[in-house]
């Protein structure tokens, strides 16, 4: 048993596809936003929505580009962040540009001593930007305001894209198919109770004596453990098996809340099998209920 480590392997093509749809997707989708936030802007939902686009090519491209570099998706993650929110402030310039005449740039040296768009951008912050509830008069921000609340909206935008270009770095790759693994299979759940002994069991490497805790797949219990696997499609067991364990969190009404994986490890086909051989029918189960 062992962590999967990816390989850091990152063919050209791939390099191509990840840069391209990085910079054209976000520029496109940063439009479109744009577009949509001159008819309403939602804040702390524009920022998500940008962060989970930038994210989302990242992972599309890195996983359609065979991609196995973590570093490289995660930098593509987060310079799309960079693009996608350039282009909604570029947008505004845009039209800002066509709706203040021939001597915008006059204008704007005049006002904060600078030109272009860092002069617009100046110029906005100066202006400030407001918030409130539609159809009200919101509070402006303020000039250091607006700043601040321009770089909180930008670190909201890396957070989320980062955080979905690094789920997209941890997929298992089979070096020797070049394929992704398969997306996971439950095998079973481990009960509260047993969850502990499960988890010594398996940090020991026995494996046997760890499969004889799963059970059937509890639903909407807290701190029980789910226990499933990946396979490389054309491996299957012949080849290292993903084997990962999550642990449920459920609120006091015991809906589901969110899994945290706790373990994620590589076995080996031998190992597997001790493993899968040693998990109790199902039908002895619902005897002992
Ligand atoms: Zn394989």
């Amino acid at each position: 048993m062992k962590p999967y480590k990816p390989s850091g392997k990152a063919p050209a093509s791939g390099i191509m596809r990840l840069g391209l749809s990085t910079v054209i997707g976000n520029i496109v989708a940063g439009g479109l936003i744009h577009l949509l936030g001159r008819l309403i802007y939602v804040i702390l939902v524009f920022p998500l929505l940008m962060g989970a686009t930038a994210g989302g090519l990242a992972f599309a491209a890195s996983y359609g580009g065979k991609i196995r570099n973590p570093l490289l998706t995660v930098a593509a993650g987060l310079l799309g962040g960079l693009c996608i929110y350039g282009t909604t402030h570029g947008a505004d310039y845009v039209v800002f540009r066509s709706e203040s005449g021939a001597r915008v740039d006059e204008l704007l040296e005049e006002r904060v001593g600078e030109s272009g768009f860092v002069g617009y951008l100046k110029y906005s912050a100066q202006q400030g930007v407001s918030i409130g509830k539609i159809g009200r008069d919101g509070i402006n921000l303020g000039e250091t305001g607006t700043w601040v609340y321009w770089l909180i909206e930008l670190a909201i935008i890396e957070m989320v894209a980062g955080a979905i270009a690094y789920g997209a770095a941890s997929q298992v790759f089979c070096e020797k198919c070049s394929e992704w693994y398969d997306s996971a299979t439950p095998i079973g759940g481990v009960s509260p109770e047993k969850g502990n002994v499960f988890l010594e069991a398996l940090k020991a490497q026995n494996f046997s004596q760890a499969a004889q805790s799963i059970g059937p797949v509890l639903s909407n219990t807290n701190s029980s453990l789910k226990i499933s696997h990946c396979l490389c499609p054309a491996c299957r067991e012949e080849g290292e098996i993903l084997l990962s364990v999550a642990e449920d969190r459920t609120d006091k009404n015991g809906n589901n809340l969110w899994s945290k994986t706790v373990k994620e490890e590589l076995l080996t086909p031998r190992e597997y099998q001790q493993f899968m051989a040693a998990i109790p029918t199902q039908s002895a189960d619902s005897e002992q209920v």
